[in-house]
């Protein structure tokens, strides 16, 4: 197969998909000027509120908890659909276990979920500028930041022993989101709570939430049942 006859292919194949009624809403929407071929998907991002976005990751969780995965945006039609732009409709700031890999958590695909991730889910500069890269620039509606089971970056901090390298500082990070006595599950939760807080402390992001463009939302993922909790 040739390039030509990919590229040919994959339009006549997005015509097919979209239609003619898909593409008109698209440029009332997006307005004279912007791409007729926008996907469908990307007007609904854009026009999604902050519930329905959290709505949707949590949908995609239930299903990835009952083995009910659609694998969605993965198509080879999705990739190069997004790779003329990205509007992913939530943001997410996790940690980097391997064992909370986040479009899979939430059954997403391509061009879904702008995620962050570095050990122990936290929010210093580098994080919080590219979530606000995330939420105002790209347009994510929710901002989940997840903290998990078993977290061996905030059990080291727990533990309180002595760590090579820079990783001392990401348990300086941590820290001060614990108290003593604290199991390591109310640890965890505390600590998405403490950097949803560092999050606040953005002026992007503050001014998103008040005009009702973005909401921040804590997460704890279960590793035994892939389930998401609500952290609040
Ligand atoms: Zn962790």
């Amino acid at each position: 197969m040739n390039t030509v006859y990919q590229s040919n292919e994959f339009s006549r194949r997005k015509l097919l998909k979209f239609g003619a009624g898909a593409l008109g809403t698209a440029t009332l929407i997006a307005g004279v000027g912007c791409d007729l071929e926008q996907p469908k998907s990307a007007v609904e991002n854009q026009n999604m509120t902050p519930d329905e976005a959290l709505q949707k990751l949590m949908d995609g969780n239930q299903r990835f908890v009952n083995n009910k995965r659609q694998n969605p945006n993965q198509s080879l039609v999705r990739l190069t659909e997004v790779a003329k732009g990205q509007t992913p409709f939530a943001a997410v700031l996790s940690c980097a276990d391997s064992r909370v890999p986040v479009e899979m958590i939430f059954d997403q695909g391509l061009g879904d979920i702008f995620v962050v991730r570095d050990a122990g889910n936290i929010a210093t500069p580098e994080e919080i500028g590219s979530l606000e890269f995330g939420t105002l620039v790209l347009g994510a509606k929710v901002l989940m930041v997840i903290g998990h089971q078993s977290c061996g970056a905030v059990k080291a901090t727990i533990e309180g022993k002595a760590v090579p390298g820079s990783i001392s500082s990401i348990i300086d990070a941590i820290k001060p989101a614990i108290q003593a006595n604290q199991s390591l599950e109310e640890a965890t939760k505390a600590n998405v709570k403490f950097q949803i807080k560092n999050l606040q402390t953005s002026p992007v992001l503050s001014q998103l939430i008040q005009e009702g463009k973005l909401k921040i939302v804590g997460g704890y993922y279960n590793l035994d049942t892939g389930k998401i909790e609500l952290v609040s």
